[in-house]
């Protein structure tokens, strides 16, 4: 079937892209994208492009951590053990933790939220999971997973990530591109969509839509007719869906992410790529270079702090925040060569309660919009989305 992926923007990869750094003489993605060995769709179809050695796995579970009174210190469950054995054992084993936190991890595995429009939060209240268990796992893995705070992320789409995340050893792992996205996912994407035969036409935003007896006719903002389709999947942000189709915008609310990316004329002495920063502004701490392997030239040691629901409104007091967690967690006060913020206002869209409504014959909706229960948005949903969008086309040919 004659397919064509039309997008406003001038290169494809929306969201999940990089953009070429002139001082670091580089590519940078938008944000260090994470992957877990649960993301099924997103492998398979990585897998059906030929390209499954895009990504570094970890070999079992690793959390790598640091906090002011801690220093560094490391959850990394048992390999010989089923997770949800190895997974307790590992967390009553963490400095500040004992057998409570253990318990606490079980009954969350144990029992869901009954209601599904009850806060993460008010879930951990209700099962009196203590508050170092929080503050080490649960409200770093809601962020990252999420990107939003226990206190208003819903419980029931947490409770699936931790569901699916954690069912055995090979889910739980934690995977990361080893070139930058442009390169490590989106091209070989767009050369495997042109093997199927896709047109990819970039350069081509949609202003309006109108119905010519069978057909759509996608109108661009010159005026000018793009093309006639009997049917067509909107895999857009909901207010541009809703724009396009006339309709009274749906609430939709997004989370912002925010990455600190810095270079310095000398590596720094991180103990793992990734660590996770407990009681510190920036959760992620990122040694680019380090999850590359050397991949991509850099001409500096490139490194990146990541912010997720980063909602600050004095932003430019956190720079110097960042540096300084940096400086103490790699134990290095040298200055960066070069810094550069990026913030992603709408980085993803939060899962929130909203009406279905019906779409106009012809037309599927693929847009980025989870409800409660459903999976956050992450790439793994994005395919799951376009699979589905896919499924019903063909159903419907
Ligand atoms: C900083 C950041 C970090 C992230 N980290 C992770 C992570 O670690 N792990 C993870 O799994 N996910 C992560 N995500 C989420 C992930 O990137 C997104 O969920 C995924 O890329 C969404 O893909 P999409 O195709 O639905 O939307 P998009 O990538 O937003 O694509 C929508 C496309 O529509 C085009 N478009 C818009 N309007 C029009 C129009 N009028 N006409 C034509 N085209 C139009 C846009 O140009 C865009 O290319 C992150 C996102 C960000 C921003």
């Amino acid at each position: 079937m004659p397919c064509t992926l039309f997008d406003a923007a001038p290169t494809l990869g929306g969201r999940a892209n990089s953009f070429f750094e002139p001082t670091a003489a580089q590519w940078v993605d938008h944000g260090p994208h994470l992957v877990m060995g649960c993301y099924h769709h997103l492998l398979g179809l990585l897998a059906r492009a030929g390209n499954s050695n895009a990504i570094h796995w970890q070999p079992s579970l690793t959390l790598a951590l640091w906090s002011a009174d801690r220093g560094h210190f490391r959850l990394a469950p048992s390999r010989r053990l089923p997770l949800p054995l190895a997974m307790p054992l590992a967390i009553g084993q963490l400095p500040g933790h004992n057998l409570q936190s253990a318990f606490a991890l079980v009954r969350l595995a144990s029992q869901p939220p009954a209601d599904t429009d009850q806060t993460a939060l008010q879930w951990l209240a209700m099962l009196n999971i203590p508050h170092t268990l929080i503050r080490d796992l649960i409200e770093p893995l809601c962020l990252g997973s999420m990107n939003e705070a226990i206190a208003t992320a819903n419980a029931a789409s947490f409770s699936q990530v931790l569901s699916q995340a954690f069912t055995n050893q090979h889910s739980a792992r934690l995977g990361w591109f080893t070139r930058p996205l442009c390169d490590a996912l989106i091209q070989p994407l767009l050369h495997y969509a042109k093997q199927c035969g896709v047109i990819l036409q970039p350069r081509c935003c949609i202003q309006r839509l109108e119905r010519n007896h069978d057909h759509w006719l996608l109108i661009d903002r010159l005026g000018k007719t793009l093309a006639p389709c009997s049917q067509l999947i909107l895999a857009v942000a909901p207010s541009v869906r809703d724009r396009l189709l006339n309709r009274t915008p749906t609430a939709t609310d997004t989370g912002v992410i925010s990455n600190l990316h810095l270079w310095f004329d000398h590596p720094l002495t991180l103990p793992y790529p990734l660590v996770g920063g407990i009681g510190t502004q920036g959760q992620w701490f990122i040694d680019v270079n380090g999850m590359m392997n050397g991949n991509g030239m850099a001409k500096w040691h490139h490194y990146c702090i990541i912010m997720s629901a980063e909602n600050n409104p004095r932003r430019e007091s956190v720079q110097p925040q960042l540096l300084d967690e940096l400086a103490t967690i790699a134990n290095d006060n040298a200055p960066p060569t070069h810094a550069r913020l990026v913030r992603m206002a709408h980085a993803t869209h939060l899962v929130r309660r909203h009406n279905n409504h019906p779409m106009p014959h012809g037309i599927i909706d693929g847009a980025e919009q989870p409800k409660p229960g459903e999976l956050p948005a992450t790439l793994e949903l994005a395919v799951m989305r376009g699979q589905r969008a896919a499924a019903r086309i063909l159903e419907h040919s």
